[in-house]
C-alpha cells in the first residue's frame, strides 16, 4: 500500500454524489473508465487520496469500480464476503480514516448475497458449514436476530442483506472510534444495496 498524506479534494457530500453519479453512467452504458491512461499511473505512483472506502462483498457480480464507473485511485476497496467487519477489516478502515483521510465510507451488500444466504440457513435450518465459512456467519448471525423466519423466502433474504449492511455500520459507527470520527461531522458512512438484476446501487440514507 502506498502511503500518501494528500487529502481527497471532495467532501463526504460530493464524494456520495460522485458515486451515484457513476453508478448512473454504468446503468446508461456510459461508463467513462474503460481503461487507465500511463500519465495517470505515473501520476498515482506518487501517492493515493481515494474520496470514498468501500467495504463490500466478494461476489463477482459486485465489482465496485465498475459499479461506479469510477477510475484507478478513486475508491478504497475491501472486498469481502458477506462485507463482514472482521478484524483485519476494521484495521483497513482505520487505516483509510486515519492515512487516507477519506471522507465517505459506504457499506455495500448486495441481493442474492450467498454469505448472508448461508447465514440465514446456518441460524433457521440449522445447516452446517466448514470452519472458515463459519467465521464469516458468525460475524453476520446477529445481524439477523430481529428477521421473521415465516417470512418467504426472497422477502426473508431482501431483509436480511439491509439488515446485515445496518449491523455493519452499526457496528463502525458505535466503535469508539468510529463515533469519534463521525462526530465531526466532515465524515460520512452510508449503507447500500446493490441491485442484481438491475445494477442500480440504492443507499440507505435514513
Ligand atoms: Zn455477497
Amino acid at each position: 500500500m502506498p502511503d500518501s498524506h494528500t487529502r481527497p479534494s471532495f467532501t463526504a457530500d460530493q464524494a456520495l454524489e460522485r458515486l451515484k453519479a457513476g453508478n448512473e453512467r454504468f446503468l446508461a452504458g456510459k461508463a467513462k473508465f474503460p481503461t487507465v491512461q500511463k500519465e495517470v499511473l505515473a501520476d498515482l505512483a506518487k501517492g493515493q487520496a481515494p474520496y470514498a472506502t468501500i467495504l463490500g462483498c466478494s461476489d463477482s457480480r459486485v465489482p465496485p469500480e465498475l459499479v461506479f464507473d469510477a477510475g484507478f485511485g478513486e475508491l478504497f476497496i475491501i472486498r469481502v464476503a458477506g462485507n463482514v467487519l472482521g478484524p483485519t477489516i476494521a484495521g483497513t478502515l482505520q487505516y483509510a480514516g486515519t492515512h487516507l483521510h477519506t471522507p465517505l465510507f459506504v457499506v455495500m451488500g448486495h441481493e442474492g448475497c450467498g454469505a448472508v444466504q448461508a447465514a440465514l440457513a446456518s441460524k433457521f435450518q440449522g445447516v452446517e458449514h466448514r470452519q472458515h465459512i463459519e467465521t464469516v456467519l458468525d460475524i453476520i448471525e446477529p445481524a439477523l436476530a430481529g428477521l421473521d423466519p415465516k417470512l418467504p423466502a426472497d422477502e426473508l433474504m431482501r431483509a436480511a442483506v439491509e439488515a446485515n449492511v445496518r449491523w455493519a455500520v452499526r457496528q463502525i459507527s458505535e466503535s469508539p472510534e468510529g463515533h469519534l470520527t463521525l462526530s465531526r461531522g466532515d465524515i460520512r458512512l452510508v449503507g447500500a444495496i446493490y441491485e442484481i438484476e438491475t445494477g442500480r446501487v440504492r443507499f440507505l440514507e435514513d
